[in-house]
């Protein structure tokens, strides 16, 4: 068997994850399935937009010299010999003594050069009165050029408005769509294999029978694949043996990642690691960590030669979620291609102690606020890494280095927030 059973620290154990994963082939997309994807084409703009002048404001197409020295208390009054609404192309053309009631977003007509908001014009009293009569009184004098949006003003044909690597967001897809762009190159999402292991793991569509426990950890890791972007495959729950193990861990191979949870500690079950080695090759086990030390990654081989990533992570709840955020969580964002992989991490002061009896690096559940513009972090209460509603409470995870052994109140840390804001 090639094992490797040194402790590693977080950050070897991360460099050599991603060091194993790839950034996925790309592949074309209809344009709203790629919110929060890399993109993998230069975008630029097929055509002006907007591609023709447009009006900025409902009101009357005039031009500027015709209502030159208008004012509230000497309007000057013009001809309307039109009108135009959005969407379609004005047939007339404004002259001098002239307008042409137009629409916000409606085709600025030939000879005009400015547009007088409703506001600006004594409208609202004729219509009253009965004595629009194809007359308007224009109460502003304004410059050419006013409440018209140029051609070309928001993006010019053939400028490179997305580059390659942008992770696309809604203003980004709001663009595209102005482009007319339905369909885009992305980064694919990646396929994440999920499998529970263990005896006492049952699924939650049953009733519990004594003795056993529902399978949390699928369910929490899928829920946090989803939210990173990538694609969960549930591939069920694997009985303590290592044939069954094994040939669910082979079935399931067909994707990006694998992650199992549970087998992997040093109990007479923890099989996961027997069927990585004889499968593939295991690269580290076991990282100086707290919660989530029992975690073993390696390369499996698949029978068509392909090797994929192979994420054991510790079966105790909370120390998967916890091992997911610090090493699934890049390992998945490296795969669709993007670049920032942390999670935003603050610096708050304790307000209660946290020990460290091991040496190890401790990810401490806190509830970080806010106060008078300064963060602070309580713990969620007991640490006991099955203790996974304590899960619910904390929006973040106070880190304490391996080389401190206590970390009192009032001191400061580091803490990754689990949101991918700061919200608090
Ligand atoms: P193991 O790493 O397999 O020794 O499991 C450690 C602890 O996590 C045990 O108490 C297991 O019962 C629990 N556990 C393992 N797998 C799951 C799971 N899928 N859902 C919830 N708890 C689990
Ligand atoms: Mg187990």
């Amino acid at each position: 068997m090639n094992r490797n059973d040194s402790v590693i620290s977080v950050e070897e154990a991360l460099k050599k994850i991603l060091s194993r994963v790839q950034v996925l082939s790309s592949e074309k997309k209809p344009l709203l399935e790629c919110l929060g994807q890399v993109i993998a084409e230069n975008v630029h703009a097929g055509f002006d937009v907007p591609s023709h002048d447009n009006s900025a404001m409902d009101g009357y197409a005039v031009t500027a010299e015709s209502i030159r020295g208008a004012h509230s208390k000497a309007p000057v009054v013009l001809r309307i010999v039109g009108e135009v609404a959005a969407g379609s192309i004005p047939s007339l053309k404004v002259e001098s003594g002239t307008a042409i009631r137009i629409m916000t977003g409606a085709f600025i007509p030939d000879g005009a050069d400015a547009v007088v908001p409703y506001e600006e014009t004594d409208e609202i009293e004729r219509r009253k009165e009965k004595t629009l009569n194809n007359q308007v009184g224009i109460r502003v004098s304004l410059p050419a050029g006013s409440n018209i949006r140029r051609r070309g003003e928001d993006i010019t044909s053939g400028q490179l408005v997305l580059k390659k690597g942008r992770v696309l967001g809604p203003a980004d897809i709001g663009v595209l769509a102005s482009l007319g762009k339905s369909l885009i190159e992305v980064i694919r999402r990646p396929v994440v294999g999920i499998l529970a292991t263990g005896d006492e793991v049952v699924d939650i569509v049953q009733p519990l029978p004594k003795g056993k426990i529902y399978n949390s950890n699928s369910y929490s890791l899928a829920a946090e694949v989803i939210k990173c972007g990538g694609v969960p495959t549930l591939l069920g729950i694997a009985g303590d043996n290592l044939k069954q193990l094994k040939s669910t861990m082979l079935s399931g191979i067909d994707c990006d990642l694998l992650i199992t949870s549970g087998g992997v500690s040093m109990g007479d079950y923890d099989i996961v690691r027997e069927v990585l080695a004889a499968e593939g090759k295991e690269d580290f086990w076991t990282v100086r960590m707290k919660p989530g030390k029992p975690l073993a990654f390696g390369m499996l081989k698949r029978t068509d030669g392909a090797k994929i990533p192979h994420l054991g992570l510790p079966g105790n709840p909370v120390g998967s979620m916890v091992t997911f955020e610090v090493f699934a969580r890049p390992a998945i964002l490296r795969m669709m291609g993007k670049t920032d992989l942390t999670k935003p991490n603050i610096q708050a002061v304790m307000e209660d102690a946290v020990t460290n009896r091991d040496e190890r690096r401790i990810f401490a559940r806190v509830v970080v606020t806010r106060k008078n513009g300064k963060f602070f972090a309580r713990t969620t209460g007991p640490q006991g890494s099955g203790i996974l509603s304590s899960m619910i409470k904390a929006n973040g995870l106070a880190i304490v280095p391996e080389n401190i052994n206590e970390v009192k109140a009032g001191d400061t840390v580091d803490v990754m927030m689990l949101d991918d804001a700061v919200n608090c």
